[in-house]
């Protein structure tokens, strides 16, 4: 059986119906996932201001899912993230970055995309809201031993597997 494009309603393709019904579910997703996060986002928010009031500049970025507060003008340089906003002292947020395995000495692994490393962050705090901050610090905070920062480190390495579950070969 042959599919004639003359013969479809105007602009509807086979699958059309259904793949915008899985574009409206992911939305549906997203905002919720923005939503349970409010709270990490405002802390964010506030914290941004501030070093707004010293120079830093904001901007939304759209891959991130994430209101980028460049520039930030303290600190010893990288980047934070609380919810749907992150902090970071660059110029641009897609830049490379040593892994925590690699500064650990657990092994030789090349640089990664600190965007892409902080994007992980941002879909952790999406699915995790208000719990991701207690848990984040339970599994051991800023380092190589917490499997947050690992398994957004194996996201900016491998593009999948940002959840610390997530098992990749
Ligand atoms: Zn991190």
């Amino acid at each position: 059986m042959t599919d004639d494009a003359s013969s479809r309603p105007h602009g509807i393709r086979p699958h059309g119906a259904r793949a915008s019904a899985r574009r409206a579910l992911s939305r549906a997703g997203l905002a919720l996932g923005m939503a349970w996060t409010l709270p990490n986002s405002v802390l964010g928010l506030l914290v941004g201001a501030i070093g707004l009031a010293f120079g830093a500049r904001m901007r939304w970025q759209r891959r991130e899912l994430a209101l980028v507060v460049r520039c930030w003008p303290w600190g010893r340089g990288g980047a934070l993230t609380l919810g749907n906003v992150i902090l970071h002292t660059g110029r641009e947020l897609d830049v490379p970055c040593l892994t925590y395995a690699h500064r650990a000495g657990r092994g030789a692994e090349p640089p990664v995309s600190l965007a892409a490393h902080e994007r992980a962050h941002v879909y952790q705090y999406m699915l995790l809201g208000p719990l991701f901050l207690p848990l984040y610090l339970c599994c051991g905070g800023v380092g190589v031993r917490n499997p947050f920062e690992r398994a957004a480190d194996r996201y900016a390495r491998l593009g999948r597997g940002w959840w610390p579950g997530t098992r990749c070969a």
